[in-house]
């Protein structure tokens, strides 16, 4: 279990600052006109006090808040709290029964209302913030009785989610037609996933960089080596060393090394007409494969804000199952969205 800090906001019972901007017209100069309380549900305070100030540029009157509360009932101290709650896996009901003892009395629906309500919030924000490198992992979380493939877009700067599609990331067209509108809308630059061949393909149509976990690769390719060694003759050993030594080191021309390493196996006899291939060709075959993506194994090596693996990816859906793993899956749609969201966002930590 992952060890989060809990940070709730401050809720003040009055304002100690004045308004800086008029809500109308940007006018920077009020008078006070009037005070008003205004009873809230939260944790601690019943009542606070709003004032309500007069733009002397456009005459308009409006409410200037006190910090941790806005127009709604419950404070965003409360809000939170129930985000906090839900997310780690009760259910409405239950919230509402967690905040009782606080003498705050919220109906089921009213929780999910709010937890709707900053989750699209988050989402707006997230909408428009720029991302440079974009971390994509597909996942199968039960929603509904069913596990539809999703796909999750994580900002690899923050580590927040920032999109979750209901996409296979096994079908490359699927894979673009989701991601192109979010690369332009986000500007990315450089994409972090498995050693999936859709993003492979995907990527240099988008104009994206790059980066392959290589947690991934050194289990597929330390599975594939461990396979080999049973079953290529016994004088090609040392190519299979030396693929071991290129992947933990990853140096720049390792591209070229494997493709001469290649070069030295002979030509295939088999894998024509249908034949299976031979341990010695899977080798070759493993050889071009790894020289062709060497460039994705080492985006990480000189670009700084690059992380060598997708673990900030894995860990925001993680952090959104976390809920799932209580309740036993969602039930809607939204449900996800609002746990992916909130789980990976300011709100609830
Ligand atoms: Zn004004």
């Amino acid at each position: 279990m992952q060890i989060v800090t809990l940070c709730l906001p401050n809720v003040k019972r009055k304002t100690e600052t004045r308004p800086k901007k008029c809500l109308y017209c940007q006018g920077e100069t009020f008078q006070r006109w009037g005070k008003v309380p205004k009873p809230v549900r939260d944790s601690r305070c019943r009542n606070v006090q709003v004032y309500r100030y007069r733009c002397c540029h456009c005459r308009r009157t409006f409410r200037y808040y006190p910090e941790g509360v806005d127009q709604a009932d419950q404070t965003l101290r409360l809000r939170k709290l129930a985000a906090i709650y839900w997310v780690l896996g009760m259910s409405l009901r239950s919230v509402t029964l967690a905040l009782a003892p606080f003498g705050v009395k919220l109906s089921h629906m009213t929780v999910w209302r709010d937890l709707q309500e900053q989750a699209d919030r988050v989402g707006k924000q997230r909408h428009w913030q720029p991302v440079r490198v974009l971390g994509l992992d597909g996942a199968y979380p039960l929603v509904n009785g069913k596990k539809p493939p999703v796909l999750i877009a994580v900002d690899l700067g923050n580590g927040q989610p920032v999109a979750i599609g209901q996409v296979d990331e096994s079908n490359p067209q699927a894979v673009k037609r989701w991601l192109e509108p979010l690369v332009k809308r986000l500007g990315v630059s450089v994409i972090v996933t498995d050693d999936l061949s859709s993003f492979r393909s995907v990527a240099p149509k988008l104009g994206l960089e790059h980066q392959v976990c290589q947690f991934h690769v050194r289990r597929w390719v330390g599975r594939t080596l461990h396979d080999l060694k049973q079953r290529v003759p016994q004088e090609w050993l040392w190519v299979l060393d030396e693929i071991k030594g290129l992947l933990t080191e990853l140096p720049l021309e390792g591209s070229r090394r494997l493709f001469e390493l290649w070069k030295q196996i002979p030509e295939p006899r088999s894998g024509r007409n249908g034949s299976p291939l031979s341990p010695l060709d899977q080798l070759r075959y493993l050889l071009l494969r790894l020289s062709g993506h060497w460039d994705s194994y080492r985006l990480f090596d000189w670009q700084k804000d690059v992380p060598w693996t997708n673990n900030g990816t894995e860990q925001a859906i993680g952090r959104m199952k976390m809920r799932a793993r209580t309740v036993r899956g969602y039930k809607s749609w939204q449900g996800m969205h609002a746990a992916l969201l909130l789980s990976g966002s300011g709100v609830a930590w």
